[in-house]
């Protein structure tokens, strides 16, 4: 789990992170364009008001000027004075087509002669409330019109006569008021200086002003105020008097478009951004699935990759990395490793004489009943077809390695049940001992299988401990394979002997075929040895064949003399083998019923159905089967009943044993009185003394062999033999 978070959030979370920068990039980038957006109509609202105002101010002076400047306003103020005259034109004219709210006329006195409010006239002494405001304004007109201006402006040098407008205070309220002369022009009525009448007008911008700047400049929501309106979301432009003192302020709800754009398309983002947001949330869902899956699936090619698919153990490759991992932890005092190598013996038999199922269904067995050995302390892998290696870090001594291969040993001697049938197998066990954290790996195993091998020569179902002469016997054993294979191509070193074999009257009978091996540089060699090499080497069928033809050689010379010849069970395994030994016979004039086949249990307990069906095709040819180095085998004595066989030869163990105590005498005793009990003839061997050979012929033993009587002989001195002790042929028969 913790490998798959790492994995996903590797990949996962970049994708993620880079995404929701994006995300909030593009947000950013929208609401920082609305923002400045927002700004730069701001400014333009702002520009406009400051232009609205100065024009207002001008046009103001100006709708003034168009009626205080003008012939008539002087004749029907100053000159006579016609209240309905002035009211019209002078007062509620202002307002219906100017717009402005209020309007005096004031006397050369400055006494108001006229006052207008919003559209009527009202009564002059209003005026008496603006007065105060209006005062310095008027002050400074007068001055003005003491001065020179007017005078110019009677002369042509100035284009309007003297006027004063700005923007005041007015009841508490900002206005424009625009104060003018009410004077002839140019060419017109002139008036002595200080004698005018003065115009005042009066606009609130407030009022109507305020009403016609939102509708024609669509200003939204704009009013005037002495205070100004500072609350968020209003821009506010401070209006100044032409002295730039502060009257009051503008303010209005400025149009914001990127604010504007940003609410309408917000709803459109807010969503895109949700189904993205969605689709990445499914995309990550299914990036981290998928990757799991990933994981998942490299873990299980890993273990697929490190067990054995039929039994679920560690496979070859894991036991080397779990090895080579150990080995450096020896470097721990006191820490021991114990290698067991095994093979199992007679698997293959069980394998092509009932199938490859049942051979699958073996194995498992095999693996579960190893697993039970020791639960849970040993590491068990599965190295090959029906080789298994164990690996244990609790044996301190040799004593405690081989009390677990005894357990293993005894485990798989159990009778297994494969489809309903019981099958027997064993198992060789090959073990070494490691303290060496330096060890090589592969030095183990070399010499782990170097002891199997030696407890598989040894008579297999055994375990063997490594010991260092085991490999100088294995190089040997490879330096005789090597000679063997060379004696083999040649005429001189590879011969029989052969070793008579007596009837209880010392009587020559016949002889037993011996292969012996003279090497011209190490001498003789023991058949012991060599037969072995010979047999896992492939050279035991060419070597066989070799002294079975001898033999039978001899045996075409004299008939009626028993020729005993030592068959391999790897010779009676190949199914031409009887085909070949009646060859033998047909070609050197042999009798069948002079050949005798020796033949050991191993044979019958290895390949029970093709030796009973080799068995059978010789006995019925009327070749006689023995049952050689009988007592050493499993269970003999069963043996004797199942597979019908001519002959026994008691063990030489047994016969040496004769005269030390009474236990071998009866064991002799029984192996002869059964033999005879079913029919089966007895040879001993072995026989070295007069004791020994009297015991026996007291047993009623057939037959004797022994250096007492002979020990084996060249094929020449055999004949002399024979010659010498002609036994009839009646006699045989
Ligand atoms: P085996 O079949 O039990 O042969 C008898 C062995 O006992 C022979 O040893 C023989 O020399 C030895 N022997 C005979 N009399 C005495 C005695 O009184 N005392 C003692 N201590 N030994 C005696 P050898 O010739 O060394 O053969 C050893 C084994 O090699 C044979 O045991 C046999 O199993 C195998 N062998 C020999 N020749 C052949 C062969 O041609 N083919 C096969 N397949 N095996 C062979
Ligand atoms: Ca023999
Ligand atoms: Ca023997």
């Amino acid at each position: 789990m913790g490998r798959n978070w790492q994995y996903s959030t590797s990949v996962v979370a970049p994708v993620l992170i880079s995404v929701l920068v994006v995300m909030a990039g593009v947000l950013g980038l929208v609401l920082w364009s609305a923002g400045s957006s927002d700004q730069r109509a701001l400014e333009r609202e702002t520009a406009l008001v400051g232009r609205l105002m100065s024009t207002q101010l001008r046009s103001v002076a100006h709708d003034q000027e168009s009626v205080a400047v003008s012939n008539p306003a002087v004749i029907n103020t100053r000159m006579a004075f016609d209240p309905a005259w002035v009211d019209t034109n002078l007062g509620r004219w202002m307002y219906t087509y100017f717009g402005h709210d209020r309007t005096y006329v004031l006397d050369a006195s400055d006494t108001p002669v006229y006052a207008m409010d919003t559209g009527k006239r009202t009564v002059a002494a209003s005026f008496s409330n603006d007065a105060a405001a209006l005062q310095p304004a008027i002050r400074a007109l007068r001055d003005r019109l003491a001065g020179s201006d007017l005078q110019a402006y009677y002369d042509g040098q100035r284009e309007h006569p003297p006027q004063l407008t700005d923007i005041m205070v007015i009841s508490g309220k900002p206005a424009i008021v625009s104060l003018s002369p009410i004077v002839a022009p140019s060419e017109g009525l002139h008036q002595p200086a200080g004698s005018e009448y003065i115009h005042i007008s009066i606009m609130f911008l407030a009022d109507n002003f305020a009403k016609n700047v939102q509708r024609q400049y669509l200003l939204d929501d704009a009013n005037f105020t002495l205070q100004g309106n500072f609350d968020a979301g209003r821009a506010v432009y401070p209006l100044m008097n032409k002295s730039g003192r502060l009257i009051g302020f503008f303010d209005w709800r400025p149009d914001r478009p990127g604010r504007r754009t940003l609410m309408e398309t917000l709803p459109v983002l807010g969503t895109a951004f949700l189904i993205g947001a969605l689709a990445i949330f499914l995309m990550a869902g299914k990036l981290w699935r998928s990757s799991q899956a990933i994981e998942d699936s490299r873990m299980q090619a890993q273990h697929l990759a490190n067990h054995d698919a039929l039994t679920g153990l560690p496979n070859r490759s894991l036991f080397e990395q779990t090895l080579e991992q150990s080995i450096p932890l020896l470097s721990v005092q006191g820490r021991r490793l114990t290698l067991f190598m095994l093979d199992l013996d007679r698997f293959k038999q069980v394998n092509d004489t009932r199938g490859h199922d049942a051979g699958d269904e073996l194995i498992r067995s095999v693996a579960r009943r190893l697993e039970q050995v020791n639960p849970g302390s040993l590491f068990i892998a599965r190295i090959g077809g029906d080789e298994f290696a164990i690996v244990s870090h609790n044996c301190r001594h040799e004593a405690d390695a081989n009390i677990l291969a005894q357990r293993v040993i005894d485990a798989i001697g159990r009778p297994f049940e494969i489809y309903g049938a019981e099958v027997f197998i064993g198992v060789s066990v090959g073990i070494i001992s490691c303290v060496d954290p330096l060890a090589q790996r592969h030095e183990l195993v070399r010499k782990a299988d170097i002891a199997l091998y030696e407890a598989k020569a040894d008579g297999r179902n055994r375990a063997a401990v490594y010991l260092e002469h085991m490999n100088e016997l294995l190089q040997l054993r490879h330096t005789v394979e090597a000679e063997l294979r060379d004696a083999l191509r040649q005429e001189n070193q590879l011969s029989v002997a052969f070793q008579p074999l007596f009837d209880p009257q010392s009587r020559v009978i016949g002889a037993e075929a011996l292969a012996r091996w003279h090497h011209p540089k190490f001498g003789p060699i023991s058949p012991a040895q060599f037969i072995p090499v010979a047999e896992s080497a492939g050279l035991i069928e060419p070597l066989g064949d070799t002294v079975l033809r001898q033999a039978c050689e001899i045996g075409g010379r004299w008939p009626g003399l028993t020729i005993a010849v030592n068959i391999s069970p790897v010779q009676l395994r190949n199914p031409k083998f009887p085909t070949r030994v009646f060859d033998m016979l047909r070609e050197t004039s042999m009798r069948a019923a002079d050949l005798e086949l020796e033949i050991t249990e191993g044979i019958l307990l290895d390949d029970e159905a093709i030796a009973t069906e080799a068995l059978r095709s010789f006995r019925k040819a009327g070749i006689r089967i023995a049952l050689d180095d009988f007592g050493t085998g499993y269970s003999s004595l069963n043996y004797l009943k199942r597979y019908a066989v001519d002959r026994i030869k008691i063990d030489r163990s047994f016969i040496s044993q004769l005269g030390d105590d009474k236990t071998s005498l009866a064991i002799v005793q029984a192996m002869i009185t059964l033999a005879h009990a079913l029919g089966i003839e007895v040879t001993a061997e072995g026989v070295e003394t007069r004791g020994q050979f009297q015991t026996l012929r007291d047993m009623r033993c057939n037959t004797f062999q022994g250096y007492l009587l002979s020990a084996p002989i060249p094929s020449e001195q055999l004949a002399g033999l024979f010659a010498d002790h002609p036994l009839p042929l009646a006699i045989r028969a």
